[in-house]
């Protein structure tokens, strides 16, 4: 690990200035992802700026929708009242992240900014276009069972690990972001980029945004929501599968539906045809096996993550059957 200094600041203007003036300078928040980054060489950092005491900690009401601070803990969004009870497809995703110790110590604005498990972006001895630009990428040919089979491009086929991204994506919620320039507002949907030619820009972030809250509008498919994730193990992991449902329905009349899809692609990623088809449709469990087939339509899966295509669509039909009622 590269020695950096450390600065804790409560002013979250002072925070958004130091980053964004030094090259080298990060936000720290639970720690959980950057210092084992840190630690392992795959990241470098000249200073880290401790944001813990800047606030931004609470969910709260809003007229027409919830926000949730960015420095809140998952454990504390999973458990709130008014999280489970109107966004259940959150409460649900935060539940199945990691272990109760890193929920403990997580944030909402860290977790949506954690990097890629890809085994080559995380070995510091082996290339990565996404760590050092240009150097390749070994994963295309070589161990890729965690990998993307959507969203991949042929300098990047590492996924995006992170739950709560897709689960947000489902319920149209936005980012509010505080920046040298000013404060703004990013759709959740648009946060991440996919990874063409530069898969180390991995966000529409610049130097110095910080996250300070998502919000989410209300709605009726929001309460009618659920997160289904499947891993190699019940807890401490990632998925290698995870679908994300919210239906707009009128008895089993679908009038409007979100299907977003992780663990399987290089962002959380939105299955707008599979949406489409489920539209003005009756519910029904073969409805739901029509949907899961037609959500790995444009899937490149590799040697290793074949096995993802047939289980993408069973996650998404098993999903829909749930969050449907079918059960
Ligand atoms: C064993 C283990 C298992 C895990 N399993 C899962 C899992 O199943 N699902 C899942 O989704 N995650 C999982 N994780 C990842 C974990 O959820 C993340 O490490 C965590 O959420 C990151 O939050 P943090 O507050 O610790 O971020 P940090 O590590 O402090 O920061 C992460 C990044 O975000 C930036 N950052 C932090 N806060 C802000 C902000 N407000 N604005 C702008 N930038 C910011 C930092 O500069 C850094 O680049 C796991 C982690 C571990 C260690």
């Amino acid at each position: 690990m590269t020695p950096f200094a450390y600065v804790r600041t409560s002013d979250p203007n002072s925070a958004i200035g130091r980053v964004a003036q030094r090259t080298g300078a990060a936000f720290i928040a639970g720690g959980t992802d950057l210092l084992q980054l840190l630690q392992e060489g795959v990241e470098a950092a000249t200073e880290l700026v401790d944001i813990n005491g800047i606030g931004f900690d609470d969910v709260s009401e809003t007229v027409d929708g919830v926000r949730i601070g960015a420095m809140a803990r998952l454990a504390d969004v999973a458990d709130d009242p008014l999280i489970r009870e109107r966004y259940p497809v959150v409460s649900e995703a935060l539940s199945e992240t990691a272990s109760p110790q890193v929920r403990n110590m997580a944030t909402i604005g860290g977790n949506l900014l954690q990097r890629t498990r890809c085994l080559y972006f995380r070995d510091i001895v082996t290339p990565c276009n996404k760590r050092e630009p240009g150097t390749g990428c070994p994963a295309q040919d070589g161990q890729n069972r965690i990998n993307a089979i959507l969203g991949g491009s042929d300098h990047c086929i590492a996924a995006y690990p992170g739950d709560l991204a897709v689960a947000l994506v489902a319920v149209d919620a936005e980012v509010m972001v505080a920046g040298p320039t000013g404060e703004r507002t990013i759709r959740m949907e648009e946060l991440h980029r996919l990874p063409g030619e530069t898969p180390d820009i991995e966000t529409v972030l610049t130097p110095g945004d910080l996250i300070t809250a998502i919000w989410i509008p209300l709605s009726a498919a929001g309460r009618r929501s659920g997160y289904l994730k499947v891993r190699d193990r019940a807890s401490f992991e990632w998925a290698l599968a995870s679908a994300a449902v919210s239906l707009g329905l009128d008895g089993d009349h679908i009038l409007e539906a979100r299907i977003v899809v992780g663990g399987v692609a290089t962002k959380p990623w939105r299955l707008r045809h599979v949406e489409d088809m489920l539209v003005d449709k009756r519910l029904d469990r073969e409805l739901a096996r029509s949907a899961g087939t037609l959500a790995a339509e444009g899937a490149a899966p590799r040697a290793g993550n074949a096995f993802k295509v047939p289980l993408l669509c069973k996650t998404v039909e098993r999903a829909l059957v749930r969050v449907g009622g079918l059960v």
